[in-house]
């Protein structure tokens, strides 16, 4: 088993949240240090404060992956009297290096939304809010049979034939492939100036266009040919849209009140802000971790019997009202969800690699009930 680098570790990372998922203006991606370096223990928080950093400290941690961004309004100065100058002192110190998941990691499949609606026991969960439609690409590309398993390989762990729930989807056909070396080629098989046959599968791919160089790259360095040949095919079928909140069905209805109680033991919170009488019928819920007052209307739309979204406006509270759609607002620190989620799959990915994969224990919410 091999540590991996900083880079590794973040980009097997970003082939489940990739940073072109995030909203305009979000400020994801590497906040403090470096990548460039072993990272032999991953932190991985809800947020960064200094008890976070002291926990990283302690847990030997090299690397934080955190889903809100500890910078998130531009810094104009770094003075070392003030919190946050102090906590980039400390990190920077302890060589402590900060990357940040945010809406990427809402929208991707399996990421906050999605792990907050299997929290809360729903099914038939669709995208509330669409943000992103991936383009698509077929990469089809010729192998000696020989290292079919490797190209197929390297394609899926690239990333290639992710869909939806399943990973390295691929379609093999067998067939026959001629070439002629000429005389200043370094043949695999065959010798210059003679025509060869050889037994090749086709294996075809389907791709996000976005990562298609990436995919490429992979596929070339696992072909033992010098000039792999292949084609990329631009597709008219479209990804399955991906997008803010969720939602979904719950198993059996129940009244509002007794929904509370639900997100409340389900999410793990403490008290939650709750418009409507109590009395409504729950059967279909949308639910967008974070600050989500944008969407009511959709959530409205999409026929939700209730929205659970987080730091609801008074206003918003007023228009939900309004128009008859009870809101459950139990904060941001629901979104803890995510250091389970990527703890399991950081670690499921890198199970080659030298590296562990820890949940922070710092409760890092600041409101608390009187
Ligand atoms: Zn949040």
């Amino acid at each position: 088993m091999k540590i991996p680098n900083g880079q590794q570790i973040i980009e097997e990372f970003e082939k489940w949240s990739p940073k072109y998922l995030a909203m305009e203006g979000d400020p994801i991606g590497l906040h403090v240090g470096t990548l460039n370096k072993k990272v032999e223990r991953v932190l991985v928080t809800l947020d960064v404060d200094e008890a976070v950093v002291d926990e990283a400290i302690e847990k030997g941690a090299g690397l934080i992956i955190a889903h809100h961004p500890p910078i998130f309004r531009p810094l104009k100065n770094l003075q070392t009297d003030f919190p946050q100058g102090r906590l980039m002192e400390k990190l920077i110190k302890n060589d402590i290096a900060v990357y940040a998941a945010h809406t990427n990691l809402d929208v991707a499949w399996g990421g906050v939304n999605d792990l907050l609606a299997e929290a809360l026991g729903l099914s038939e969960t669709s995208v509330l809010v669409k943000t992103y439609e991936a383009e698509l690409v077929k990469i089809a590309v010729f192998v000696p049979e020989s290292h079919e398993d490797q190209v197929r390989k390297a394609f899926g762990d690239a990333g290639a034939g992710a869909i939806g729930d399943y990973e390295h989807c691929s379609y093999t056909l067998s067939g026959t492939g001629r070439f002629r070396p000429t005389a200043s080629a370094d043949p695999y098989i065959g010798e210059a100036g003679k025509m060869e046959q050889t037994a090749e599968s086709k294996i075809e791919v389907v791709v996000r266009k976005a990562e298609k160089d990436r995919v490429i790259r992979a596929m070339i360095a696992a072909h033992p040919y010098e000039e792999p040949a292949y084609d990329v095919f631009t597709l008219e079928n479209k990804e399955l849209p991906m997008g803010l909140g969720r939602v979904g069905r719950l198993k059996e209805e129940m009244s509002l009140d007794a929904f509370v109680e639900h997100v409340k033991s389900s999410l793990d919170v403490p008290f939650v802000r709750v418009v409507g009488t109590g009395d409504e019928t729950i059967r279909k819920v949308a639910v967008l971790g974070g600050d989500g007052n944008k969407y009511i209307q959709q959530a409205k739309r999409a026929g939700a019997d209730v929205y659970i979204t987080g730091d609801l406006y008074f206003h918003v509270a007023q228009d939900a009202q309004a128009i008859g759609l009870p809101v459950i607002d139990p904060g941001h620190h629901v979104e803890k969800v995510m250091i389970r989620g990527v703890v399991d799959h950081m670690t499921a990915k890198g199970a080659n690699w030298q590296c562990e994969f820890l949940p922070s224990e710092v409760n890092t919410e600041p409101f608390r009930l009187k």
